[in-house]
């Protein structure tokens, strides 16, 4: 019997074909896959076969296996076409083209009894929630989760709430629903809410859970989820952040704002050179702000901090529905973000808004504004969400050990007050 999908039932997607992701991603293929494409003979189409390769070894080993999709000199993938449709597509069908491009911007994750479906944000339609509801899109979605989740995956483990701490599947999936429901049932914008959350997790950190499990385990969350509201409502006004919080958040910023297209790649030493100098100017957050991708201008780091006024409804419901998914889906801890324990997981999650407001503003003042708009937000959250689980520096224990320092000097919780003022 195949375990059921848990689908996100607060989101809608469907492709409206803006070639985003095709312009983005490195689409690494099977031997299958790449035998495919070979008996599909790109080399009659002149549109595609422009002098370039179509099929690009991995590696710099000549007995190498492993091959890409090649790219146009733009870094967009070598089948995307002008209107944005993907030419294998349209030639030969939905399942003609390589698994990491049918699954996009779906994410399946492994949950004991049941897979949870979770989604990607650097898709403009989901931040947008446009299209199917997903809860419609069951049989498709079956379909792709067949192809994707391996038959072991019944017998993976659950991730630990806390470093050395695990529980069953039961147990830490009611913690993750208790985790879900802070940011769903709170009161407010995106912002108090986010601090509760925090203040819950904080509150699990400090739990030892040999001493709480089974029916316990209800009891305990509702005592927790009590006290973390009371302390998000005694502190109505965050304290700033600190300066070193501050440094820490820019160089955090500065990964998120990247672009890791193969053809900045390919640039080599010289795009190192000018990530390095970049990485400087965030550490002394002084003068301007280096553009990271073409998205952003420079503009000078101290017009980011002013208050930029109230976030607009649209936003707060944006980002609560962003977290939201992330959280019922799974897609924030584990085996879909570097393995991290629950609480970590989180408070990495927590820390992409305040990440989200700050690229926003940059593309506000970049375009003359004081006041941020749901455009802004929604073109900061693709930016992020493109690297958030998905970039090897990410995982990487510099980055980790980042987030753990704002969150335990709570400046997660002051930089998601400062910048969503
Ligand atoms: S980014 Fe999203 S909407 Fe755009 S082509 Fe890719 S899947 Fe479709």
């Amino acid at each position: 019997m195949p375990p059921p999908l848990e689908l996100p039932t607060i989101q809608n997607w469907s492709c409206h074909n803006c070639g985003g992701c095709c312009q983005q991603h490195l689409i690494e293929i099977t031997e299958a896959e790449r035998q495919r494409i070979v008996e599909q003979h790109w080399e009659t189409d002149a549109e595609v076969s422009r002098g370039r390769p179509w099929l690009v070894r991995l590696g710099w080993w000549p007995w190498s296996r492993r091959y890409r999709l090649g790219h146009q000199p733009n870094g967009a993938c070598v089948f995307l076409d002008e209107q944005g449709y993907c030419r294998i597509h349209a030639k030969f069908g939905e399942e003609a083209k390589p698994l990491a491009c049918r699954i996009y911007p779906y994410a399946f994750h492994p949950a004991g009894k049941k897979i949870t479906v979770g989604l990607r944000f650097s898709c403009p339609s989901v931040a947008g929630n446009r299209g199917r509801p997903v809860s419609e899109q069951r049989h498709e979605l079956k379909v792709l989760e067949r192809l994707v989740v391996p038959e072991s995956a019944a017998e993976m483990v659950p991730p630990p709430v806390t470093p050395g701490q695990s529980l069953d599947w039961s147990e830490t999936l009611q913690i993750v629903a208790s985790l879900e429901r802070q940011i769903a049932e709170g009161t407010g914008g995106i912002v108090p809410r986010v601090i509760q959350a925090l203040a819950f997790v904080e509150l699990l950190g400090q739990a030892r859970f040999d001493k709480i499990r089974g029916p316990r385990l209800r009891e305990f969350l509702e005592i927790v989820a009590g006290a973390a509201a009371s302390e998000a409502a005694a502190l109505p006004e965050q304290p700033e952040p600190s300066a070193v919080g501050r440094m820490q958040f820019r160089l955090q910023c500065a990964q998120y704002a990247r672009r890791d297209t193969l053809a900045d790649c390919e640039l080599g030493w010289a795009n190192r050179w000018r990530l390095f100098r970049a990485a400087v100017r965030f550490t002394r957050g002084m003068g301007l702000a280096p553009p990271l991708q073409p998205a952003f201008v420079p503009v000078p780091f101290t017009e980011l901090e002013p208050a930029f006024g109230p976030l607009p409804a649209a936003v707060d419901e944006l980002l609560i529905r962003y977290l939201r998914v992330k959280i019922q889906s799974l897609h924030f801890c584990g085996r879909a973000y570097y393995d991290v324990p629950v609480v970590e997981g989180f408070q990495s999650l927590a820390l992409v808004i305040p990440v989200v407001l700050f690229l926003a503003r940059w593309l506000a003042v970049g375009a003359g504004r004081r006041q941020l708009t749901l455009d802004d937000v929604t073109r900061a959250l693709n930016i992020a969400d493109h690297h958030h689980g998905y970039s090897p520096a990410f995982g990487q224990l510099n980055f980790r050990a980042r987030v753990r320092m704002l969150a335990q000097t709570q400046d997660i919780s002051r930089l998601t007050a400062w910048y969503g003022r």
